[in-house]
């Protein structure tokens, strides 16, 4: 089974360049120096392992497997570990960093890390998974660690492989650890509330930016494109808030009610339909692009990166942008947008509740007890508002926008906590 790259899209932009370039302007107007420029930019720790695996034929195919340690300057680093075909070392290490900016934007205590595997596993077994799974904990057992680096579900990952990762660890550990990863099954030490926990941000961090903006949600309408996890989460939260959410999409295509669309229906109807709205009768059809340039107040961009760029900025007719997706903005729509007006509640502040919500598992695990539902919503709420006030008012200080702000916040508490710590 060979793997075939696909075409390569030539006008589509990078977002992990794009969030370089802003990375790149918030070091400038921070003045951060040369040398410490190089300190945040270059990973702590890169590795590469090879996983010989049994397929179920009897075959053995060899895996490549990366981690990639971008920071531990705020402590143990955080990260997603992605099944793909096209994972490859350099976007590991761009979505490491990226991690460490939104630890440090929501001030919780971790640095930043992701892994990946480079496998297709919608053509592999379970059987398959769970030893690749299995074959990459066991070669990374000096990388893991619940003080030192905490993988988490990502792209191609769920519970399932996290429930494996644990036992592995657990096994050469003699002793059940579960702080050692995030994301697992509730009876295995899952937290209660993380499913919401991204959605939940980002209907937090869109009403703060509402209150700015002095709209009322009970008079506000929205836009929300993904109905997967962060997008329908987000938009039943902001619609029991009394946000009108007038129009939802995913891969099928996009659905429009000026009214309002019934999100509980929608959810009811997605659930029962394979994961899909496809055949959804709660509203009309638009064409997917349409969704984009609807007189709503928000959009919510929840399901892929590179969605709003310079071709589309244009007919942006909402007063705010809630990114639940990383990277859904390209790094030059912003120019655009900004000069639009557009409030934009960027990616590394609008989806960090998911990693709020992991940082609460950990912490459960440790402490060996179970907070509620209520706890770890009220406390998710009050992070999720902090940080936006705090990028609001760096906005303010520095008179950039929030995008920038954000990166502002977090490379100075990485670089100035590295100042007190030290060097060799
Ligand atoms: P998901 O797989 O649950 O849902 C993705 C949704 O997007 C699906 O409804 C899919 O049909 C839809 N979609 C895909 N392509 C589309 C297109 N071209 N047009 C319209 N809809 C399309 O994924 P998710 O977990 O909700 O993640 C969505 C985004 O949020 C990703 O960028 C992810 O990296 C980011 N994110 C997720 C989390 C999390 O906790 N799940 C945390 C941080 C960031």
């Amino acid at each position: 089974m060979t793997y075939i790259e696909p075409a390569p899209i030539t006008d589509k932009e990078n977002p992990l360049a794009s969030m370089m370039q802003r990375f790149d302007k918030a070091v400038q107007l921070l003045g951060i120096s040369e040398e410490m420029y190089h300190i945040l930019k270059v990973p702590r720790k890169q590795v590469i392992v090879g996983l010989p695996v049994t397929m179920d034929n009897g075959e053995i195919r060899t895996f490549e497997g990366y981690r990639v340690i971008h920071s531990t300057i705020l402590g143990p680093s955080k990260g997603g570990i992605r099944f793909d075909p096209a994972v490859n070392l350099d976007e590991v290490r761009a979505l490491a960093a990226w991690m460490t900016w939104k630890c440090a934007v929501v001030d919780i205590p971790y640095g930043g890390a992701k892994g990946g595997i480079a496998c297709n596993p919608r053509q592999m077994s379970a059987g398959e998974i769970e030893r690749l799974m299995r074959a990459y904990t066991t070669a990374m057992l000096d990388v893991f660690g619940p003080d030192q680096d905490i993988p988490a579900p990502d792209m191609g990952t769920g519970p399932r492989e996290m429930a494996w990762l644990m036992d592995e660890y657990s096994k050469a550990k003699g002793m059940t650890v579960q702080a050692v990863v995030t994301g697992k099954p509730l009876v295995l030490g899952g937290s209660l509330g993380r499913t919401e926990a991204t959605g939940r941000g980002v209907m937090v961090t869109a009403l703060a930016g509402m209150e700015k903006l002095r709209l009322n949600p009970y008079k506000a309408t929205a836009a929300v494109q993904g109905f997967g996890n962060v997008g329908s989460h987000a938009a039943s939260l902001l619609r029991e808030r009394g946000v009108c959410i007038q129009a939802i999409s995913d891969i099928s295509g996009a659905y429009y009610n000026q009214g309002g669309i019934d999100i509980e229906a929608a959810i009811a109807y997605r659930d029962r339909n394979n994961g899909m709205l496809e055949g959804f009768q709660g509203a009309e059809m638009i064409a997917p692009e349409e969704l984009f340039s609807l007189p709503v107040d928000v959009l919510v961009p929840a399901a892929k990166e590179d969605v709003i760029t310079h071709h589309n900025v244009a007919n942006i007719q909402a007063k705010m942008i809630v990114e639940g997706a990383n990277g859904p903005t390209s790094f030059r729509a912003d120019d655009i947008i900004n000069e639009k007006g557009i409030m934009v509640v960027p990616d590394i502040l609008a989806n960090a509740g998911g990693v709020t919500v992991s940082y609460f598992e950990w912490v459960q695990n440790r402490i060996g007890y179970k907070w509620t539902l209520e706890r770890i919503n009220r406390r998710t709420d009050r992070i999720m508002k902090d940080s936006f006030n705090k990028v609001y008012q760096t906005a303010q200080q520095y008179q950039v926008p929030l995008r920038i702000a954000a990166y502002i916040v977090a490379i100075d508490k990485v670089a100035s906590t590295y100042k007190y710590r030290g060097g060799y």
